[in-house]
């Protein structure tokens, strides 16, 4: 020990807390380690210093300073030794810093055959932050006796001086490596990615935006404004509409096509915000949809060409096979039975081609009758012509009707009256025998709502998104029963000609709620 131990720090301690504080801004975490414990090992006047990092429990073997000069396999087996049975073992348990006065004396000094420097006395502190220990620095001398209490307390403060800093550190490397991580996703997807402030300036794009705005590095881009980009192209139009008008909501889904390249894009725009430092902004994510929109128009060009095109042969046949059986006198003749199959064959053909030619009319052409109808009237219709078929399956059949006093909505009647026939007709179609269909209508000061529900086999969810697309069948429910997949597909057009909105719950095995609302004081789009 000391011949006189020191009580109070001196010049130089305070100068050592003060160095070690001003590490708490370095951010590279090895040269926060390597200056913590080449400082203090001057201060304490140790011979060498060694110290091991734990993160999550484990011995971070990138940053194990040891005092042997030894190999990586060497420095594992030391470590790991001195880690179970040594001395910063003993301080990395108990949590504790501690002095070892005589090495030859204390059992938890281990001796390594081929240790060059001889070590008489050691000091150890841990390095603790929320109650885990982060490291453990151990110092030592060649001399017994060399470490005093004083040392103990004073390394203990600057353990807590250094834990600070390790921290900061750690959490700096950590975001460092999420960022670069983030950043690599970022530049991998297929997606275009805008990162924009508040008033539309480019703050951030991946290599797919940055080829969209025709340029090559995103230093060319980013710092501009969305305006820059107006003159050749109107991709970006919507999205600074979007800006310009200073919305509160948070998520806009908008479609968007560039001139330049010829493709289309579907944008999802959210808002971004950081409170703290109390900037906004949006992220703008453009997929390219041309080849789904490529794909939808030549589907409907072949619609509306089988459709057309297959009119014509069909009534030719149908005429000539009337005809075979006027020409076949015999009653008994298998002949007529053929022409009846060549007949009904026929005419589920012709009831396709109907229900495509009203899919498509219902798409393109204006509504044809905007007249003031009487919603109330127009629902007992409904119900009274598809109650017999409920009956005909010996299902409850039963309506819940609050319409009286409903206004009159301008509206095409026979297409809504279709669209209504259509769900009640699913629903009986899809509910097995004895179940029940329950038709809802009501209103309230903005909508009109129609909602039918049923007990029937109901729809799982990765299908309920698709049902209402043209030729759409659940895979289940095709071997049950006969369809052609457009009977939802002209409801939603029906609805949305009527600026409505149709909606979809349902269950499999329990049930569906398909049903409608209109608004019921604009007049629909034509
Ligand atoms: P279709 O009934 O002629 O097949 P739709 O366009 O009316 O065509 O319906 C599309 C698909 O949606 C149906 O094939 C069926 O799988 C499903 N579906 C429609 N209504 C119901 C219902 N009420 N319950 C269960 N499935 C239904």
């Amino acid at each position: 020990m000391d011949a006189n131990p020191r009580l109070q720090p001196t010049i130089e301690d305070l100068e050592l807390l003060a160095r070690v504080s001003q590490l708490l801004n370095e951010v590279d975490l090895d040269k926060v380690l390597s200056q913590v414990i080449g400082l203090a090992a001057q201060a304490v006047g140790a011979t060498k210093a060694s110290l091991f990092l734990h993160e999550g429990g484990q011995v971070d073997w990138n940053h194990v300073f040891t005092m042997r000069d030894l190999s990586a396999s060497e420095s594992v087996r030391v470590v790991s030794r001195v880690l179970h049975e040594g001395f910063a073992g003993w301080v990395y348990r108990n949590k504790k810093g501690d002095i070892i006065y005589d090495t030859q004396q204390d059992a938890r000094w281990i001796v390594f055959p081929n240790d060059k420097t001889p070590v008489r006395s050691a000091l150890c502190v841990p390095f603790i932050s929320d109650d885990h220990v982060l490291a453990v620095v151990t110092f030592v001398h060649d001399q017994p006796r060399h470490f005093t209490p004083y040392h103990l307390r004073f390394m203990t403060i600057i353990a807590n001086q250094a834990t600070i800093a390790i921290r900061n550190a750690q959490s700096v490397t950590n975001l460092s490596a999420q960022r670069r991580q983030l950043q690599s996703t970022l530049d991998s997807i297929a997606d275009a990615l805008f990162v924009l402030d508040e008033l539309g300036h480019i703050i951030h794009v991946n290599p797919t935006a940055v080829a969209l705005l025709g340029e090559r590095h995103s230093a060319q881009v980013v710092g501009y404004h969305l305006s820059r980009y107006l003159g050749e192209d109107s991709l970006l139009r919507p999205v600074l509409e979007i800006i310009e008008q200073r919305s509160d909501e948070s998520m806009w889904r908008l479609d968007t096509r560039s001139d330049r390249q010829g493709r289309d894009y579907q944008v999802t725009m959210s808002q971004w915000e950081e409170p703290l430092r109390g900037i906004r902004g949006y992220v703008v994510v453009m997929h390219d949809v041309t080849t789904l929109r490529d794909l939808h128009r030549f589907k409907d060009e072949m619609l509306h060409i089988a459709s057309h095109d297959l009119r014509s042969p069909l009534s030719v046949v149908t005429g000539y096979v009337n005809m075979i059986a006027l020409d076949t006198p015999d009653p008994n003749s298998p002949v007529h039975e053929y022409v009846d199959i060549i007949k009904r064959n026929c005419e589920r053909m012709s009831g396709l081609i109907d229900d495509i030619l009203r899919v498509e009319r219902i798409k393109s052409s204006p509504l044809e009758l905007h007249a003031e109808t009487d919603i109330e009237a127009l629902v007992k219709v409904v119900l009274v012509n598809m109650r017999p078929s409920a009956e005909s399956k010996k299902q409850r059949f039963e309506a819940q009707i609050n319409l009286s006093g409903v206004p009159h909505l301008v509206a095409d009647p026979v297409l809504i009256r279709q669209a209504m026939e259509n769900l009640v007709g699913n629903a009986i179609k899809y509910t097995p025998e004895g179940g029940l269909v329950r038709v809802y209508a009501g209103y309230d000061d903005r909508r009109f709502t129609f909602v039918v529900q049923d007990s029937g086999i109901g729809i799982a969810p990765e299908h309920q998104p698709y049902v209402w697309e043209a030729f759409y069948r659940v895979p289940q429910s095709v071997a049950k029963e006969k369809g052609h997949g457009l009977g939802l597909s002209l409801v939603r057009n029906v609805i949305a000609r009527h600026n409505g909105e149709v909606t979809l719950q349902s269950s499999v095995g329990k049930g569906s709620r398909f049903g409608f609302w209109l608004p019921l004081h604009t007049p629909p789009g034509s």
